[in-house]
């Protein structure tokens, strides 16, 4: 225990009241951490799309919430019992700059105990709890602290990682690796994938893919002018969804078979079930972008057969892919263009604003600096 003063851990969160009501910036405090608790004061929290999704009224959500799950931060005080070491065994200490899984989990469900922490039966998700009306207890990014419950994936960071990038992780990057991971991209030899999508999580996806040995990888997108960034992160080709020439490309580069792996990233029932139409004998379609009410698809469960086709859905990830992607971006793909993902930088306090921009620029995180 290092905390003993609760008066210096004083802040603001910024509240969201409902669809089309202004965010609100409210002040207010933070206790020192209990048993197994960690307190962050939080650097840098993104507005990641499904933000945008619950601004808009897509996505419902109990309010008062304080919003932001993508989130970095410095630890400022250890709780008793809390974690000594991140998820690479590394020392928790003060001051260390981390990130950390998008929930809290028990460990001990059965769904934990299968294997499946993003869907603990105590699931507890940051920026996305209820809070009263003065803010308490904050749980999102859009505040000037974070407490982290015992049973979150803590991660330091390596100091290489610039903090615009680091943001990311413990959302679109983290969900990138979980998708190739499922979707075994590791595990089949030169596979050709499509991702729908060219957004974070989708050039995410495209850039893993890639360096886990794709042979081929394309993206669809329908807004024809992120094409060019596509290709930048690994594309072999970009196509709008209504291009004839997307399927004779994905024939012409698998000598005839289609796509072994569809990533749905864009969050569209059509994207998904021209994904299906795309697919190989033995393909995976990997939902993971459809996280609000979606139209049915149209399934031929004998084609499915026939086909010996897969479809898995991924939701969030599990601890071992926000390792797997912080080390991604600190190696193999430190050297891409990830600035271009890039919406600007925004003090707490201009909240309003940064989500304004943030709906205006698809396929870029803006970023609040609390
Ligand atoms: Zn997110
Ligand atoms: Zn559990």
């Amino acid at each position: 225990m290092n905390c003993s003063d609760p008066s210096q851990y004083e802040g603001h969160v910024v509240l969201f009241h409902g669809p089309g009501k202004p965010l609100a910036w409210q002040a207010t405090q933070w206790s020192c951490p209990k048993v197994g608790e960690v307190l962050v004061q939080i650097t840098h929290s993104a507005i990641c799309r499904s933000d945008l999704h619950t601004h808009c009224g897509h996505r419902a959500v109990t309010t008062p919430t304080v919003l932001g799950h993508e989130i970095i931060g410095r630890v400022v005080a250890l709780g008793a019992q809390a974690p000594e070491v991140d998820l690479r065994g590394h020392p928790i200490a003060v001051g260390d700059r981390v990130t950390w899984s998008i929930y809290a989990h028990c460990g001990r469900c059965p769904n934990c105990q299968a294997g499946w922490p993003q869907k603990c039966a105590k699931l507890f998700k940051y920026g996305h709890e209820p809070v009263a009306k003065d803010g308490q207890p904050s749980s999102g990014g859009m505040a000037s602290y974070i407490l982290l419950r015992p049973g979150t994936a803590i991660l330091v960071l390596e100091p290489s990682l610039p903090d615009q990038y680091a943001v990311a992780l413990n959302c679109a990057m983290a969900t990138a690796a979980a998708v190739t991971r499922q979707g075994e991209v590791a595990r089949r030899k030169d596979p050709v994938v499509v991702v729908m999508g060219g957004g974070y999580a989708g050039l995410s996806t495209v850039a893993l893919c890639r360096a886990q040995g794709a042979g081929r990888v394309v993206v669809v997108e329908t807004q024809r002018s992120l094409h060019a960034r596509a290709l930048s992160f690994g594309a072999d080709a970009a196509f709008h969804p209504e291009d004839d020439s997307l399927k004779a490309w994905i024939s012409d580069h698998s000598s005839g078979r289609g796509a072994d792996q569809v990533m749905e990233m864009a969050g569209s029932s059509a994207a998904a079930q021209l994904g299906l139409d795309l697919l190989a004998v033995g393909g995976v379609l990997m939902l993971a972008g459809t996280v609000f009410p979606s139209p049915a698809l149209a399934l031929d469960p004998e084609a499915l057969v026939r086909r010996c086709q897969i479809i898995k859905g991924m939701h969030n990830y599990a601890p071992e892919d926000l390792v797997l992607a912080t080390e991604f971006l600190a190696h193999d793909g430190a050297e891409l263009p990830w600035d271009s993902l890039h919406g600007g930088l925004f003090p707490l306090a201009e909240s309003q604003a940064a989500f304004e921009l943030a709906l205006q620029l698809p396929g870029k995180r803006v970023i609040l600096m609390p």
